[in-house]
C-alpha cells in the first residue's frame, strides 16, 4: 500500500533551489499544503507558465493528508498511509518549489514568512491555507488530557493508545473499568464520524485481545439537544438510531465540563456525573490557525473574514483559504462552516486571482460558495447526507460518501490517484 514509510519524512528535507532560482520573477508563496493549499498549488501550476512566478509551498510534511478522512485511521479502520500523498508526486517541480518546514510566523508589514529553522522567506502573494486546530473554549484538563483528530500523527497515537487500553485489559487487576470507557466529547459531523468507525471496530478488537463486548463503553457528550446539531431532523434520528443499536450512551444537554488525568466530568442540567475513562477524544470544535491572528489580521474564532476575491481586508498581497477563512452566508447571515468542500471550491477562484496579479490585472474574481450536499458517515457502509436537496440514507449514504472522496483525489491527480488511493470499495 502507497509509499515506502522512509519517503514519508517530516521536516529536514530544505529546498536550496529557494534561495539561488528566480530572483526577478514575483514570488508566490502558498503555507499549508491542505486542501485550500494544495488545490490551489495544482490549479496554479496549470494556469501559468515556469516562467511567470517562483511558487514557493510551505509545510510541514512531505505529505499532503486528507483532515476529512481522520476519523478512519483514528478508529483504525483504514491505514493512515491511505489518507496522505507525497505532495512531489502532485506537484510540477519546473513550476513549484516545494520547502519542507513549519510556519513560526507570518510577517505581514515585512512581506515575509519566517519558519522553524530561523529562515525567512520573502513574498509577492501569500496564499494562508495553514488549516485548523481544535477550541477548546477554556474547559480544563482537554488540552493536557484529550486526544484531538487532527493530524496524521495525532491518529496514529490514537488508533494505538486505543489498542494499548485493550491489550492493557487482562493484565489488570480490577478496579479497571476506565480502560475500556470511551469518551468522545462533542457530536458534531467529525465526532459522530468517528463514532460510526469506532463502533466497527470494537468487535473486532474484542475479538482478538479477548475482551467481552459488554464491558466496552462508549459515551458521546454533547451540549446540544441532539447529536448533529443544525442537521435535518430525520437525519439525526437515523443516526441516534444507530447508535444507540450499537450501545454508544448519547448524552445529549450535557456539557463535558473537565477533562483528568482519570477521565471526565460532565454536567446534564444542575448535576455534575465524573466517568472514570482512560480515553477522551475531543471533537467538539475548531477554529482557524492561530499564527492568522498573531499575524495581525482581524480573525474570529481564527478565521479571517476575508473579502469576495478571497484576500484579506487591507491586504491585497494576501489570499486567505479554507479554514483559516471565513466566508458570510449573505442568506443567513452567518459563516459557512469551515469545510473540505468549501476549501476546494475556493481554491479554483483563488489559483484564477493570482493569474490575474501576475498578469497585471486588478478585476479580481468573486468567490461564491456553492453548497452540494453533505454526506457523514456511519462506518464504511452507513451514514447519512443530502445531496442536492435529496436525502440519502444506509448504503446509499456510504456509497455517495466514497464517490465524494474519490472525486477530491480525481480533481487533485487524476485518475492515476484514484487508483493509488481512492476507496475503490463502492457497494
Ligand atoms: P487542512 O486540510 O487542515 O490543511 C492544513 C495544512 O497546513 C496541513 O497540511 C498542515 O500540515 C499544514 N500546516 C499547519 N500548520 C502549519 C505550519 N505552522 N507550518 C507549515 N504547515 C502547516 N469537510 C468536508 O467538506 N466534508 C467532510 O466529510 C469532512 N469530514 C471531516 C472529518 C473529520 C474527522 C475532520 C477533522 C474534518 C472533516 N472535514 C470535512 C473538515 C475538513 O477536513 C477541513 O475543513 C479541511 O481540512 C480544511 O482544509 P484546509 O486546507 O483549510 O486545512
Amino acid at each position: 500500500m502507497g509509499h515506502n514509510m522512509n519517503t514519508f519524512l517530516t521536516k529536514g528535507a530544505k529546498n536550496k533551489k529557494v534561495e539561488v532560482m528566480g530572483l526577478n520573477k514575483p514570488k508566490v508563496v502558498i503555507l499549508g499544503a491542505g486542501y485550500g493549499g494544495m488545490m490551489t498549488t495544482v490549479r496554479l501550476q496549470k494556469l501559468i507558465g515556469s516562467n511567470d512566478a517562483e511558487v514557493i509551498l510551505v509545510n510541514q510534511h512531505n505529505y499532503h493528508y486528507q483532515s476529512a478522512w481522520l476519523h478512519e485511521p483514528a478508529a483504525g479502520t483504514l491505514h493512515h498511509d491511505q489518507t496522505r500523498i507525497l505532495i512531489d508526486d502532485v506537484i510540477d517541480k519546473n513550476k513549484v518549489n516545494l520547502v519542507i518546514d513549519t510556519v513560526t510566523e507570518i510577517k505581514k508589514d515585512e512581506k515575509k514568512v519566517v519558519l522553524e529553522n530561523g529562515r525567512e522567506i520573502d513574498y509577492d502573494i501569500l496564499v494562508i491555507g495553514l488549516g485548523f486546530e481544535p477550541a477548546t473554549f477554556g474547559i480544563p484538563g482537554l488540552k493536557e488530557y484529550a486526544f484531538g483528530i487532527v493530524n496524521v500523527n495525532a491518529v496514529r497515537e490514537i488508533r494505538q493508545h486505543i489498542e494499548l487500553m485493550f491489550a492493557k485489559y487482562n493484565n489488570v487487576q480490577e478496579p479497571k473499568e476506565d480502560l475500556l470507557t470511551f469518551v468522545v466529547g462533542g457530536a458534531g459531523f467529525s465526532g459522530v464520524e468517528f463514532l460510526g468507525e469506532f463502533v466497527n471496530r470494537v468487535p473486532e478488537l474484542c475479538k482478538e485481545y479477548d475482551v467481552p463486548r459488554e464491558k466496552v463503553r462508549i459515551l458521546s457528550v454533547e451540549g446540544s439537544p441532539t447529536i448533529m446539531p443544525g442537521f435535518d431532523k430525520e437525519l439525526v434520528d437515523y443516526a441516534t438510531n444507530f447508535f444507540e443499536r450499537h450501545n454508544v450512551e448519547l448524552h445529549t444537554g450535557t456539557l463535558l465540563k473537565e477533562c483528568t488525568p482519570e477521565g471526565i466530568k460532565m454536567a446534564k442540567g444542575d448535576d455534575i456525573i465524573e466517568v472514570k475513562a482512560k480515553t477522551v477524544i475531543w471533537t467538539g470544535g475548531v477554529q482557524g490557525n492561530s499564527l492568522v491572528g498573531e499575524a495581525g489580521f482581524e480573525v474570529n474564532r481564527g478565521r479571517c473574514p476575508v473579502r469576495k476575491d478571497l484576500r484579506a481586508p487591507g491586504h491585497d498581497d494576501v489570499f486567505i483559504v479554507g479554514d483559516c477563512a471565513l466566508i458570510m452566508n449573505e442568506e443567513t447571515g452567518r459563516p459557512y462552516p469551515p469545510t473540505a468542500q468549501a476549501a476546494i471550491q475556493e481554491s479554483y477562484v483563488l489559483a484564477r486571482n493570482i493569474k490575474k496579479l501576475l498578469d497585471g490585472q486588478t478585476d479580481l474574481e468573486e468567490f461564491v460558495y456553492q453548497p452540494k450536499g453533505t454526506v457523514a458517515s456511519l462506518g464504511e457502509k452507513d451514514g447519512i447526507g443530502i445531496i442536492g436537496n435529496k436525502k440519502v440514507f444506509g448504503g446509499q449514504a456510504a456509497f455517495w460518501k466514497k464517490v465524494i472522496d474519490n472525486r477530491y483525489l480525481f480533481l487533485l491527480g487524476g485518475m492515476k490517484l484514484v487508483l493509488k488511493k481512492g476507496k475503490l470499495n463502492m457497494f
